[in-house]
């Protein structure tokens, strides 16, 4: 191993979540080697709208972690991305008048700095609704690709589907590469280690850029999301397709659904499609992000079969090895907090929040799933 190249940390993976924590340690002075098997951001995180915005909501942890990761998220763009985060402000907009009504119990949760806005002021910005909403000043949009991209300016990347791990002699060895240590930041693909038990699957969504003499100075959340205009350009995103397993091509008929449905917001009538993105964003069983060790599954039931019957012995886990996903639907709001918290974890074996540890999800799968 002397004259091999051994990295610090290999990060498998380069959307947001590879970009994040890969810049993270970098600014570390970590020796990181990226390994994408596509390209920068060609997975979920190229497909998405890149909407930074806060959660409504009557304060879950969900809702409280995701404000706590926005605030983070925002002086961190601005303050190291700035050409890569437009400050529009986002107006939140029930979708019907049950959702408007719950409304008024949200707002003690909101987050602050935020507006109310009547639905007359939320029209005279041109969005069609019956309804008042909500407007955070800080909200705004990343670009998705040329953020990754940015991030990962000054780290190796390389080319390269991974296809195995072994852990050998104190090191990672990842097909020809050395590590230390090994984030899988993989989105929904995820064959390389048994981490089944953290539940992650993928939801299917499409985005459309549209050019458009239309003029929108923010951005708009409701059952789908509306970019304000940037140079006669408007995109619309939305990730509800259930059903769609695995990658396949940007189906025409769900973009024609997207643009129907955001035609009851905007006037899209002079909308034409410049560019379609589709893909999968992944998730964990319980929508908290997933950050932290990883479980010797095999291990774990070979040795302790009273898994299965409820019992709840030490954990053992994979030297080294770290997970990154589970971002959901805000993978640009969580990224950099959590890449933080990774980091400061893997280099100075800080706890995580147990609410983002997988290790929350074992026990239950042992019992309830793995049957
Ligand atoms: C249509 C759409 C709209 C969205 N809108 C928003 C939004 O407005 N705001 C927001 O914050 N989030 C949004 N999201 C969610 C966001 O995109 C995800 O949270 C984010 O993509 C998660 O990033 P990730 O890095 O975990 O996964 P991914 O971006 O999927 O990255 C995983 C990467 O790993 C690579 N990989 C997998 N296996 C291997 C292997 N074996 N070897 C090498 N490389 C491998 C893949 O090629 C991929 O590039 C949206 C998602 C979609 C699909």
């Amino acid at each position: 191993m002397s004259q091999t190249k051994v990295y610090d940390t290999i990060i498998i993976g380069a959307g947001i979540a590879g970009a994040s924590i890969a810049y993270t340690l970098q600014q570390k002075n970590q020796k990181v080697l990226v390994l994408e098997k596509e390209s920068i951001a060609s997975g979920g995180s190229g497909a998405a709208g890149a909407f930074v915005s806060p959660k409504i909501g009557k304060g879950s942890p969900l809702q409280t972690l995701t404000n706590e990761a926005f605030a983070y998220a925002y002086r961190f763009y601005t303050t190291y991305f700035p050409e890569y985060y437009k400050q529009t402000g986002v107006i939140r907009l029930p979708k019907e008048k049950e959702d408007a009504r719950r409304f008024d119990s949200y707002r003690a949760y909101n987050y602050l700095p935020f507006s109310d806005y009547s639905q007359e002021q939320v029209e005279s910005l041109g969005f069609h609704t019956s309804f008042d909403g909500f407007y955070f000043p800080e909200g705004g949009v990343c670009e998705a690709k040329a953020i990754c991209e940015a991030m990962l300016v000054g780290c190796e990347v390389k080319l390269h589907e991974v296809k195995q791990l072994t852990y050998d002699s104190e090191v990672w060895h990842v097909d020809g590469f050395y590590a230390n240590n090994v984030v899988l930041a993989t989105g929904h693909q995820n064959h390389l280690i048994d981490v089944r038990y953290m539940g992650i699957s993928g939801l299917w969504g499409e985005r459309g850029d549209y050019q458009t003499a239309l003029q929108l100075e923010n951005s708009l959340h409701q059952s789908l999301s509306i970019g304000a205009s940037e140079n006669g350009m408007v995109k619309i995103g939305a990730t509800h397709a259930k059903g769609v397993k695995s990658p396949s091509i940007c189906d025409e008929k769900r973009l024609e659904g997207l643009l129907h449905n955001a035609g009851k917001l905007i006037d899209t009538s002079d909308f034409t499609l410049l560019q379609s993105h589709c893909g999968m964003r992944s998730g964990s069983r319980d929508y908290m992000p997933l950050v932290g060790s990883v479980i010797d599954v095999a291990f774990m039931l070979q040795t302790y079969p009273q898994l299965l019957r409820g019992a709840k012995p030490p954990l053992k886990y994979f030297e080294n090895l770290y997970i990154y996903n589970g971002l959901g639907g805000r993978g640009f709001v969580f990224a950099p907090l959590l890449a933080e918290e990774l980091s400061k974890y893997i280099l100075e074996e800080k706890i995580v929040d147990s609410q983002v540890s997988p290790d929350r999800l074992f026990y239950k799968w042992c019992r309830k799933f793995n049957k």
